[in-house]
């Protein structure tokens, strides 16, 4: 085996393909080689020799020894300079280069081969004594602190001492005698701290530098940033030798780095900045304020400085040959570094840039315009979950903010507002014009009006799937949930948070994109939905097969979706229509009666409201499918919550205080989610079904006779786990369709069709298929129930377990697709085989997943359903998993 690798002078003995093997740095040096743009000469020690470094107890193989000379060699051959030669010594740089870029994570040295004798060498060959002083006691400060690992600090001091005994403030006021001198000081700190001279022997140099850089890959902030990022340790590092040009020789040298099109904006124009006179890091360091490369870049902010097109004409325009060559090259925006020794230009690295979620959108665009890729391709080069930072309101970067504590990122956007702690105050204090964000411990169903009122939400406990995330993202409110460190007082309307009380009215600001609490106000800035982002997603709907729905049951929610490009409803929650204000009396009249007869008398009274509710979503959706899930929840969710609730009911009711609670104490659930719920409720109260049916056909009657055209309801079954159960409740249905059909004289197109939620309808869905026209899997039930976990508390410990590794991604946002994944496979096998047109979705907040979204595809789903804010997400996401 070898590992080393040349580049440079007319020889790459890699390129851009090698990346696992010359880490990015690496493979891109090597590739700008051959395609004969400037590039310093020099060799990558393979990620290969990393792995087999830490496996040989740190320590290297003989045979490394001629490589590395080999590489030398070629250095040496093309600079026509010789590695610890006296008299025009070469010099090299020695950088650390992973697979992914590590920013900042791993270590770099630079002017490697100066000793007291090449300082001499370097001063005469480049007729510059100070610069050749001052590279040496650069060399010695970063090898002292890289290499030896000593404290940095005294080296500052040092340097501090001696800009004040010749009384400057700058470092460029340093005379050649002040850094000479400066040096040998440098070199006693170094005996001093380790009893042992600064090393003179340049190849002593060079072996301490490499084994420094593969050293750092174990380095305790590389292996925090890999947890972070889930970079697996075994990549390893590779270690690139490259002959040193410089910056710093002048005024016709100069340093920088530079995008080819704007990073932010993603507009076709250069991007960057540079230094004269600098070396790399001190563009980096931000010791001087670089200055702009274009002049209209410059012009645009005022700058006085000049520009590197002004002040070096002749090599920026080879700079921009460059540019264009580069993005020609790899068909994409790169980020790249250079750097100009009197007059010449040099590339030290290029690679493909990073980039806001908008300027990959308009790159993406107008890259396929440019016909640099193709509309595929720009389809697979925009990251689905990037879209939702261009449809909310974000966080302004500039803005100053003040983090008191964080949440899990639950519905994205920005939003500030008086904090209010229960939704009635929310409703009141918006109505009077005021911006407010609601704060609660966990939400629930009654908490909707305040929702809806609140600006955001923040929630103290609840996952990615708890109520508060659910419904947030499904009305486009920025939500942070489950932040665990805010405890929250009722009673005496505040929260506090970091050993401070922030009490009702308040303003705080919460990010749910990184799932921060602030207090203040933050500015925002709102999105704009650019013509980019149009024709993307007309590219990306020529090529998915996936249709894309949405989780919609308020008007203003089928709207939002219809104008994101939903194609129907895959899933209307009934029971959000229950909550409406004024409804929930009749509710609990409806629940709480002691027979049949009470709640008929209850339901009559919400039939017209429900129907009203339906005639509106048809008329919205006009000419798409409607998917009605039949009532859900526990009814233990519609209870009264305390005395003066009570108390109302009984007033309006005419029954007892004592006779409701008795009720209430009868409805109680230890484990309501398992409890009486779902088809159950329809099992045990028909009368409930019947009247949502009798609203939902007598609806779609009076829309196709006011509109002409007649809806398609799809009445969905909630929790079914037998056949038995649809097989009663489909007959329910079919019952009210006919009566209505009867008393209307209008017969209508329906279908009736279960969810998919629980192991067992998975299982058997060959039998459940007998009796439904569709199947959609209700993956947050479905989730839950498979894996016994349940969706409101998990937050306490999933992210341990991601952390262990237990889960690779919380099963609630990504589908588990060993677990959950293979019931879905079963069922909807099962299911075609009895029913070979049976429809088949998705309605779980996974449908908005884009991980979860290609396995749907996989798996040969019709149509995913998602939040209306998703929808875009979801349109994207298929057509890159269909491609
Ligand atoms: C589900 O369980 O996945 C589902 C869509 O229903 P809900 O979230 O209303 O329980
Ligand atoms: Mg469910």
């Amino acid at each position: 085996a070898h590992y080393v690798y040349r580049f440079g002078g007319g020889v790459s003995d890699g390129g851009k393909g090698d990346k696992n093997l010359l880490g990015g740095k690496g493979a891109n040096l090597a590739e700008m080689a051959a395609i004969g743009l400037p590039v310093p000469p020099g060799f990558t020690i393979s990620t290969e020799m990393c792995t087999r470094y830490y496996e040989e107890g740190e320590s290297f193989p003989d045979s490394l020894r001629d490589e590395v000379a080999n590489g030398l060699a070629h250095i040496e051959g093309i600079t026509g300079k010789t590695f610890g030669d006296a008299a025009d010594p070469l010099l090299v740089s020695v950088r650390s280069g992973a697979r992914v870029s590590m920013p900042g994570m791993m270590d770099t040295v630079l002017n490697l081969g100066l000793n007291d004798a090449t300082v001499e060498g370097l001063a005469a060959s480049a007729g510059d004594p100070r610069f050749a002083w001052d590279s040496y006691r650069r060399f010695i400060q970063m090898y002292s602190d890289v290499v030896l690992g000593l404290d940095h600090g005294r080296f500052e001091e040092a340097l501090e001492i001696a800009k004040e005994d010749r009384g400057v403030h700058l470092d460029t006021e340093l005379e050649a005698e002040d850094w000479r001198r400066l040096t040998g000081r440098y070199k006693e700190l170094v005996e001093e701290e380790l009893g042992r001279p600064f090393p003179q022997d340049v190849h002593e140099q060079l072996w301490g530098a490499i084994g420094a850089v593969f050293g750092s890959w174990q380095s305790e902030r590389a292996k925090v940033y890999r947890r972070l990022n889930a970079i697996p340790g075994d990549w390893g590092t590779a270690v690139n030798v490259q002959a040193m040009v410089f910056g710093n020789m002048g005024e016709t040298s100069a340093t920088g780095v530079a995008f080819t099109r704007d990073p932010s904006t993603g507009e076709r124009a250069y991007y960057g900045e540079y230094l004269i006179n600098a070396q790399g890091e001190d563009v980096v360091a931000g010791i001087r304020t670089p200055q702009y490369l274009t002049r209209a870049a410059r012009e645009a902010a005022k700058a006085k400085a000049v520009s590197m097109e002004e002040s070096m004409p002749e090599v920026f325009a080879e700079l921009a040959r460059v540019f264009d060559l580069l993005e020609a090259h790899y068909r994409d925006m790169q980020d790249i570094e250079f750097t100009v020794e009197r007059g010449r230009l040099f590339m030290l690295q290029t690679r493909s840039g990073k980039r806001t979620a908008r300027a990959a959108l308009r790159i993406a665009v107008d890259m396929a315009g440019e016909g640099l890729i193709s509309e595929e391709e720009a389809i697979l080069r925009v990251d689905p979950a990037a879209l939702d930072q261009l449809l909310h309101p974000t966080l302004d970067p500039a803005a100053e903010r003040k983090v008191i504590a964080k949440g899990l990122p639950a519905s994205p956007g920005a939003a500030s507002g008086a904090a209010v702690f229960d939704a009635d105050t929310a409703e009141k204090r918006a109505g009077l014009g005021e911006k407010v964000i609601l704060v609660r411990i966990e939400t629930s169903p009654e908490d909707i009006h305040g929702m809806h009122a609140a600006e955001g939400i923040l929630t103290a406990r609840g996952g990615m799937t708890s109520h508060a995330a659910v419904v947030a993202r499904g009305m486009g409110r920025p939500c942070v949930s489950g932040a665990g460190s805010v405890s929250i007082d009722y009673a005496r309307r505040l929260m506090r948070v970091g050993g401070q009380e922030v009490r009702e009215g308040e303003t705080i600001t919460i990010d749910g994109a990184s799932g921060e609490v602030m207090l203040g106000e933050v500015a925002t800035v709102q999105p704009e939905l650019v013509g980019d982002f149009g024709t993307l997603m007309a590219w990306a709907d020529k090529v998915r097969r996936l249709a894309v729905r949405t989780n919609a049951e308020t008007p203003a929610d089928c709207r939002t979706a219809r104008e994101f490009g939903a194609e129907g409803i895959g899933l209307c929650r009934t029971e959000h229509m229950f909550f409406e204000a004024g409804r929930i009396a009749n509710v609990r009249r409806m629940i709480l009666a002691e027979d049949e007869a009470g709640r008929r008398a209850a339901l009559a009274n919400l039939l017209p409201e429900q129907r009203g509710d339906f005639e509106e979503i048809f008329r919205i959706m006009a000419g798409l499918p409607v998917t009605i899930r039949l009532l859900d929840p526990p009814l233990h969710e519609f209870l009264p919550h305390n005395e003066s609730e009570l108390a109302e009911l009984a007033a309006a009711s005419g029954t007892s205080a004592e006779a409701i609670k008795r009720r209430v104490g009868e409805l109680h659930e230890f484990n309501p989610m398992l409890g009486h719920r779902g088809c159950r409720l329809g099992i045990t109260y028909p009368e409930i079904y019947e009247m949502q049916a009798r609203a939902i056909f007598e609806a779609a009657a009076r829309v196709a006779t006011e509109t002409g055209e007649a809806p398609i309801p799809e009445v969905m079954v909630p929790l079914v786990g037998t056949r038995a159960e649809l097989g009663i409740i489909r007959k329910l249905i079919e019952r009210t369709a006919e009566a209505v059909f009867a008393e209307t004289g209008r017969t209508l197109d329906y279908r009736v069709g279960t969810m998919i939620e629980l192991p067992r309808a998975a299982l058997l869905a060959d039998q459940i298929a007998e009796e439904a026209h569709f199947f959609s899997f209700g993956t947050n039930d479905l989730t839950q129930t498979t894996l016994g976990v349940s969706r409101d508390d998990a937050a306490r410990f999933l992210g341990i377990y991601v952390e262990k590794g237990i889960f690779e991604r919380d099963p609630f946002v990504s589908i588990d697709e060993d677990g959950v994944g293979q019931l879905i496979s079963i069922a909807a096998e099962r299911g075609r085989a009895v029913k070979q047109d049976l429809k088949l979705g998705i309605c779980g907040e996974h449908g908005g997943d884009p991980t979860s979204i290609a396995f749907c595809e996989k798996t040969g789903l019709d149509y995913v359903s998602a939040s209306p804010y998703r929808v875009p997400i979801a349109r994207l996401a298929a057509a890159q998993a269909a491609l």
